[in-house]
């Protein structure tokens, strides 16, 4: 058995594993306010391409329930639960049970961000909020249909007890997505990106959010991301089968599914 690490990787400085999560919270109470822009500015919207990818592989339907872990402003489980509404329109059937979700983040202030898009959206009532940690979620077990986590398990101090967290509150038979950035395919790409990474990010953060520490953070904690290959093989030694990843963008993000079976 391995004990845990004493000190945590947040963005290129050690810190201690108990300060990661309070750090990490702190990145995001400054950003809650600018998050949806600044995504949108820096990835030139292309993480929705990205989520619209994540969603297609899922194929969301009625009655399912989502998990969404470090949900933010709840992009994912809005999404999740519109795609499987036009299901449930497409076949004219009227008896079906709505899908439903759990937007489950670290940090009040991100869940509380998107709270008005939510509610102009009419999907309150089935987004249940969660204050909680991927490590231990405040969830019981066998609980959903779909457990996702976008952009979030980078963020976590402890990956394997935030996979294995979301293992347990799968049922059988349920499905696993983890959309994260991760690492250019080819040399050249990874130097442009790291080029742009490292400069436009943190100017970006600067000028538009008044934050540069924070987008620093983050371009570092994107660096530090295991491989595609590597975290394959963390989700797979949490138990789950059929583990598979997809590059998007030439390996910018990557999109890592597996099944509990
Ligand atoms: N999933 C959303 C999206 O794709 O737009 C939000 C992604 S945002 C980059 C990362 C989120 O992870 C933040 O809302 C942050 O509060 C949350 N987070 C960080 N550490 C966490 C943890 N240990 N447990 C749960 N959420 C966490």
């Amino acid at each position: 058995m391995t004990l845990p690490d004493p000190q945590s990787d947040f963005g290129f400085r050690r810190v201690p594993s108990d300060e990661k999560a309070g750090l990490v919270r702190d990145v995001f109470d400054k950003v809650s306010p600018r998050y949806d822009l600044m995504n949108d500015l820096m990835s030139g919207g292309v993480h929705r391409i990205w989520k619209s990818v994540l969603l297609d592989r899922l194929a969301p339907q009625p009655g399912q329930i989502l998990i969404d872990v470090a949900g933010g402003t709840g992009d994912i489980g809005t999404a999740f639960l519109k795609r499987a509404d036009g299901r449930t329109e497409a076949r004219n059937s009227k008896n079906e049970q709505p899908a439903s979700a759990y937007l489950c983040d670290i940090n009040e202030q991100m869940l509380h961000a998107g709270a008005d898009r939510r509610d102009q959206q009419g999907l309150t009532d089935r987004l249940t909020r969660v204050c909680g940690d991927a490590e231990q979620l405040p969830l019981s077990s066998n609980l959903g249909d779909v457990y996702t986590i976008g952009f979030g398990i980078r963020n976590v101090t402890n990956i394997d007890a935030a996979l294995a967290e979301a293992h347990r509150v799968l049922r059988p038979g349920g499905r696993f997505a983890c959309l994260e950035f991760s690492h250019p395919i080819t040399e050249i790409f990874q130097r442009i990106y790291d080029t742009y990474s490292f400069n436009v990010i943190p100017w970006l953060g600067e000028h538009v959010a008044n934050d540069r520490e924070s987008y620093q953070y983050l371009v570092e904690s994107i660096r530090r991301f295991p491989s595609q290959d590597a975290f394959a093989q963390q989700i797979k030694a949490a138990g789950f089968s059929r583990v598979t990843y997809e590059n998007l963008t030439g390996g910018i993000a990557a999109l890592h599914m597996g099944w509990r079976l």
